[in-house]
């Protein structure tokens, strides 16, 4: 089931999280998926769906960064900002 995920999952079933700046395995994977850092979580199309979400954000936000001009690490930050609290 964790293969659906698409993350390296640990034996004992955690993983990095893809939501948030992760440096250590603090996601939860097995048939649903909950992250004690940021408090994301669901089931494998919830998933999906937010990784999607996530990719499209990205690169709206990227293009609008590229369009002024504004530096990739700053790109970075928001990214990893809209992480957190959810
Ligand atoms: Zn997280």
């Amino acid at each position: 089931m964790a293969e659906s995920y698409g993350l390296h999952v640990r034996r004992n079933g955690t993983a990095c999280c893809p939501f948030h700046d992760d440096r250590h395995p603090r996601m939860k994977v097995d048939k649903n998926y909950h992250c004690f850092a940021c408090g994301v979580g669901g089931d494998a199309i919830d998933y999906t769906a937010r990784m999607y979400e996530l990719y499209e954000e990205f690169q709206r936000i990227y293009d609008e960064a590229a369009s002024r001009d504004v530096d990739k690490g700053k790109v970075e930050d928001k990214m990893r900002n809209r992480g957190r609290g959810r």
